[in-house]
């Protein structure tokens, strides 16, 4: 069913399409961008690509948002300080990078809509993005995330992922998935090359026991601690192998029933994770009929300006086994961690 069609009622509809035009157009930016990369440039670990197409994504997704939703404050991962002060160059290759999507505009233009995305404290309501979520894996030319959510009031009332390089279903050749939730109106998907296709209904899978499970965690032990969920695992009867993946397109492997838990553990004592990191995700999981927490089984605040300040870690389910999975986390947590 085509999106105008859909007997949603009307709450956050504008500011849904203005999402997912922005997250489209910043994907084909960092797809490009990300193109680009050779081996060679991997080799010298010249981090200056997905520094561009970072920049250049959240210039595209703050410019939307405020054509659209002027009175809105961004939470965003970039500032453009370093860039009025840096380079002519390098903030030439950012216009440049943004004039692909189709937007002409000058550097000082393109620098005051990287800082619109500047605000770090609590509003009532405020948009919060990853320009690039999973810059290691954009870099490794694996995957990453696009993601934008509206918070109202502390509640996440939309979201949007960008998945550039996941395939549509798991396995399959076609590549780059598109995934939405606004509260109360389920979860959807469709071919992020396919804006008018028919959006796919999300549900995470209906694995009942633990030991059936499946489980996803960063790509990178530094994000989330393998020895930590190698224990969790092995309590919970978990034969399957972890489902090692970058970005929010965890998050999007539950809510589809790619893998049945996330595990996000803290590999150090006092880190505060980033709501960029996990708005978008949260939503498209809960409205697909799965559970978000923490690692001590508490709810998510997103009242705390720009990190999950109350919060430590996250833990995601398909809602059949969320408190065995908690308390599985508890009974292995490092003493000086949790
Ligand atoms: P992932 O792709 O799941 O590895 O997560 C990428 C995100 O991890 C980045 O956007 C960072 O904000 C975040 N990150 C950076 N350092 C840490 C850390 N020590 N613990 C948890 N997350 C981190
Ligand atoms: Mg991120």
């Amino acid at each position: 069913m085509p999106l105008s069609q859909q007997k949603f009622p009307v709450m956050f509809q504008s500011e849904l399409q203005s999402a997912l035009s922005a997250v489209r157009q910043a994907a084909i930016v960092c797809r490009t961008v990300q193109s680009a990369i050779t081996p060679a440039s991997l080799e010298k670990k010249d981090k200056s690509p997905v520094t561009i197409a970072d920049f250049a994504s959240q210039a595209l997704v703050c410019r939307q948002l405020q054509a659209d939703f002027p009175e809105d404050p961004v939470i965003g991962e970039e500032g453009a300080a370093e860039l009025r002060d840096g380079e002519a160059d390098f903030l030439e290759r950012i216009v440049a990078s943004v004039e692909k999507a189709g937007v002409t505009a000058s550097g000082e233009q393109v620098c005051d809509w990287i800082d619109r995305g500047g605000l770090h404290e609590y509003r009532s309501r405020f948009w919060t993005l990853d320009p690039i979520d999973g810059t290691k894996g954009f870099l490794r030319k694996e995957q990453y995330a696009i993601s934008l959510a509206l918070i109202v009031d502390g509640e996440i009332k939309l979201g949007v992922l960008g998945c550039p390089n996941l395939a549509v279903t798991e396995g399959s050749d076609s590549i780059g998935v598109l995934a939405w939730a606004i509260e109360g109106q389920k979860a959807w998907m469709q071919p992020l090359d396919k804006p008018d296709s028919d959006p796919v209904p999300l549900n995470v899978t209906q694995t009942a026991t633990t030991p059936e499970a499946r489980f996803c965690e960063s790509v990178e032990s530094g994000h989330s601690a393998h020895g930590w969920s190698g224990k969790i695992a092995a309590q919970l009867g978990i034969t399957n192998e972890p489902y090692r993946i970058d970005s929010q397109c965890k998050y999007l492997a539950v809510a589809r029933g790619d893998a049945d838990i996330y595990l996000r553990l803290p590999t150090r004592k006092g880190y505060q994770e980033k709501i960029w990191d996990h708005a978008g995700g949260v939503i498209v999981v809960q409205e697909a009929g799965g559970q978000v927490t923490d690692i001590h089984g508490k709810v998510l605040n997103f009242k705390q300006g720009s990190t999950l300040a109350l919060n430590q870690g996250v833990i995601v389910s398909n809602g059949r086994f969320h408190d065995t999975v908690v308390a599985a986390v508890k009974d292995h947590a490092p003493d000086d961690i949790a």
